[in-house]
């Protein structure tokens, strides 16, 4: 039976618990998801990019220096670009990386990623989320696999369509093939078939796989695992110049829906021809996708602002479902002759005030010129050259086809 289930997963338990032995001194006392990559260390990178996807909750699972996590939690926590409440389960011997899970098994949600602290492919997770919320309940997982030219010094996994058949040894050199990414969605169900000290890749997966209650999606993109020197020196370069994306500012109404005159409720939320496609390839393109939208049908009491966040809870979730994501948002609730008094003022954050593109340029760390707006007003571009932004005017039509050719800043 298949269930269509949200295409937002809320929490991402991480493993962050590893020794590090390959990495000799310097992770004598540091836990490797803390050494530093760039400006901040590696884990802070890897939240980073959780936090596009919608996920809200990190759950660090610590072994190894726990204590080390803790202390550095809340200079990571100042990293991030949006609110996440992160918190740690230590376990208490060494457990592995299915042991890990079981001794956090209390705190972990319905259905959560999961992922390594030490290792990223660069790719857009909202194929995955998509995929995995049309699975049926009898699948107790998805992974993510990176397909390799080359997958000779690695297990691979074997996909019949997206249901993974099995793990193979390492194919013979040249041989093609999809590998374990790292990345993973569970339902709580997989806890059933953990035990107290055991490794998920070893002893879980394949009895999941062989049961059919496994699937894969296939992805590309940048991979690091800065588990062995020469990678954790290639990262420190690597990782600031990929994580430093660009990005493209959406305005909302008579972009990404018709405007039908202050939207604040699904039954009028029409998307626009094309507009979950452009987010799409503006995430698959590696590029950060922001909404910044004038709403004075909050100032003029037409719907609240709860009422609000619900629609665009709904919005980000229906981009997900269709394997695109909308890493932030911000709106402008107040009108200078608003009806309510609470919102009835003149503010930078109203456009053509640059307010709203200054704050996801600050909050973001973005570069100005390599960042997009597309608007359907004016008000817009007035709003992106405040902010030191290009702008387009979005004549109406498919947004996909508008947007493509413009995606050319590198
Ligand atoms: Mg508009």
């Amino acid at each position: 039976m298949t269930t269509q289930r949200s295409s937002t997963i809320r929490q991402a338990a991480v493993l962050v618990g590893g020794l590090g032995t390959r990495l000799g001194p310097l992770t004598a006392n540091t836990p490797k998801p803390l050494l530093p990559c760039g400006d901040r260390p590696f884990l802070a990178w890897v939240l980073r990019e959780l936090c596009r996807f919608g996920v809200e909750e990190a759950l660090l699972l610590t072994g190894h220096l726990g204590e080390k996590v803790e202390e550095a939690l809340p200079a990571i926590v100042a990293t991030l670009p949006k609110p996440m409440r992160v918190i740690c389960a230590r376990e208490p011997v060494q457990a592995g990386t299915g042991g890990a899970l079981y001794h956090a098994r209390a705190l972990l949600a319905e259905r959560f990623l999961l992922c390594n602290g030490d290792s990223w492919l660069d790719t857009n997770l909202a194929h995955m989320l998509a995929a995995a919320a049309s699975d049926p309940a009898e699948i107790a997982g998805r992974m993510l696999l990176r397909r390799l030219p080359d997958a000779s010094r690695y297990g691979v996994a074997e996909l019949e369509g997206d249901r993974i058949a099995g793990f193979l040894e390492r194919p013979t050199p040249g041989s093609p093939g999809t590998i374990n990414a790292g990345v993973y969605l569970l339902g709580r169900a997989v806890l059933d078939a953990i035990t107290p000290v055991c490794s998920l890749e070893r002893d879980v997966l394949p009895g999941l796989a062989a049961a059919g209650r496994l699937r894969g999606t296939v992805a590309e993109g940048y991979f690091i695992d800065i588990g062995i020197p020469a990678d954790f020196e290639r990262a420190q370069t690597e990782i600031p110049a990929k994580l430093h994306r660009r990005a493209l500012f959406l305005d909302r109404d008579g972009v990404i829906n018709h405007d039908h005159g202050y939207v604040g409720s699904r039954d009028r939320f029409e998307f626009i021809q094309g507009a979950k496609d452009a987010v799409r390839r503006a995430v698959d393109a590696g590029w950060h996708v922001f909404i910044v939208t004038n709403q004075s049908g909050i100032a003029r009491g037409l719907y609240s602002e709860a009422e609000f966040a619900a629609l665009m809870e709904w919005v980000a979730d229906e981009m997900r479902a269709a394997g695109a994501t909308i890493d932030d948002l911000r709106y402008a609730p107040t009108h200078p002759e608003a009806k309510l008094a609470a919102y009835r003022r003149e503010h930078l954050w109203r456009k053509p005030g640059p307010g709203m593109l200054l704050d996801l340029i600050d909050h973001w760390q973005l570069d100005p010129t390599r960042c997009l707006m597309v608007g359907d007003q004016p008000t817009d571009l007035a709003a992106a050259e405040a902010a030191g932004v290009a702008a387009y005017l979005f004549p109406g039509g498919d947004l996909d086809a508008f947007v493509s050719p413009r995606l050319t800043i590198t």
